[in-house]
């Protein structure tokens, strides 16, 4: 199923709880403005190499538009689509003032030195710097980008429009970025996963966790959840599944990472070496937290899961079909607009500070990422119970009413 056929049929089951018109959900699903764009470099050894880049600007009725930019060879239209939607009810269900938006390039970005990736970087800007800034649409990191990439994006940006580093955020903290930013997605998954496990009566040094993807949200998660006392059996990468059942020692998973440039597992021996896919379906693992790619789980492995709970770190790792059968087989579904907005809400508070030229201390922004987390999973609970729909149905119906909400007060029908 393509990514945004899903995104569509999760906003159309919450929307059946609405009263909204054919016409209105219609026009809150189709994006506001999709920009696709050729991103031409000079490679390091002298040839031309070309790539596709895109921007979709979802909608703004709540505010400017925010969103990550992607550089994977994945990357397309369709699913920036989709993920551009998705960061429309993010924004409303953690109530930030902001739209939805997304970006990316098709590109691997491991096939590209740090220079070439710098000049792609630069080249994106010069196609689509008319369309983004601090009141309209902000980007920030995602897969495959980190701070130096917000850096570059920052630098071209000013040369056109002049110094306002509120364009964007992930930044390096030393160039106007927040403390606390890097962490922030890995960090809300991590404290949104203690609260689901809470209640759902699991004890933290009983429940097992298996987490996909060992990049900056997976590594963040693990880090946050082990130091909460839970044993993570296994971590996965591209290059493999790392297990052990009595719980592996993240500090020295940790480390082998950082000592990687790449930030590989590869060579990581302290542990049985599994198949990549091996990880989702481990048997007897408690909490399953996808945070790698979307589309991971469909009907074809749904079945096979052990977890009880699945914190989607990831954005759309659960297709609609699998969705149906983990949720007939009671298995608690943390959604992904919820799960993993400990990012955006950083990002908010980046933009914040760059517009007030403030600085805040690190224990600033995790105590007011943790109340805006806090606030928004009782709330997502809260309609869930209410309503007797899973979690994410709850987290569609509070995105969706206040973005109408917003449209309504606008004078738009
Ligand atoms: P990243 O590029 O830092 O890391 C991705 C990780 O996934 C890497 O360890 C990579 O090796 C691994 N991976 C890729 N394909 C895999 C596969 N098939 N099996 C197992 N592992 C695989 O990316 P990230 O920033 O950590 O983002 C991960 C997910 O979280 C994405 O879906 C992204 O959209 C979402 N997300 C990220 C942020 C953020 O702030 N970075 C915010 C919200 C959501």
């Amino acid at each position: 199923m393509k990514a945004s056929e899903a995104t569509r049929r999760y906003f159309n089951l919450a929307a059946d709880h609405l009263d909204l018109s054919p016409g209105i959900r219609e026009a809150m699903l189709m994006p506001q403005r999709e920009v696709q764009v050729q991103v031409s470099i000079e490679r390091d050894d002298g040839s031309l190499a070309t790539y596709v880049g895109f921007r979709v600007q979802h909608d703004k009725s709540r505010g400017p538009m925010k969103g990550g930019l992607r550089y994977h060879h994945e990357v397309n239209l369709d699913e920036t689509r989709s993920l551009a939607s998705l960061m429309t009810w993010k924004t409303a269900v953690v109530d930030l003032p902001y739209g939805g938006a997304k970006g990316g390039i098709g590109v691997n970005p491991r096939s590209l030195s740090m220079r070439e990736i710098e000049r792609l970087t630069r080249a994106f800007v010069d196609q689509i710097h008319d369309i983004v800034g601090p009141d309209t649409d902000i980007p920030a990191p995602d897969m495959g980008t980190d701070h130096r990439v917000m850096a570059w994006f920052r630098n071209q940006w000013e040369k056109y429009h002049g110094f306002n580093p509120a364009v964007i955020t992930g930044k390096p903290v030393e160039e106007y970025g927040a403390k606390g930013r890097e962490e922030a997605t890995g960090r809300g998954v991590g404290s949104l996963t203690v609260k689901t496990t809470k209640r759902l009566g699991f004890k933290p040094s009983e429940t097992t966790i298996a987490i996909q993807g060992f990049g900056n949200v997976g590594s963040h998660a693990a880090k946050f959840l082990n130091e909460a006392q839970f044993p993570i059996v296994a971590v996965s990468d591209i290059s493999g599944t790392y297990f052990r059942q009595d719980g592996l020692d993240v500090a020295g998973v940790l480390r082998h990472k950082l000592q990687h440039p790449d930030g590989s597992l590869e060579g990581y021996t302290e542990c049985e070496v599994l198949p990549v896919d091996a990880l989702l379906t481990l048997p007897d693992t408690d909490i399953l937290i996808p945070a790698a790619l979307g589309g991971v789980i469909t009907k074809h492995n749904a079945k096979e899961i052990s977890a009880k709970a699945i914190i989607e770190a990831a954005n759309g790792p659960i297709d609609p079909i699998a969705d149906e059968i983990l949720n007939e087989r009671g298995v608690t579904i943390l959604p992904d607009i919820l799960a993993n907005a400990g990012g955006v809400t950083v990002s908010y508070f980046e933009w914040v500070q760059n517009r007030q030229h403030y600085r805040w201390t690190l224990d600033r922004v995790r105590q007011e990422l943790d109340r805006t987390l806090s606030e928004a999973f009782e709330n997502v609970w809260r309609t869930s119970q209410e309503q007797g729909v899973s979690l994410r149905t709850a987290a569609y119906i509070i995105g969706i009413t206040r973005v109408r909400r917003a449209s309504e007060l606008a004078g738009m029908t």
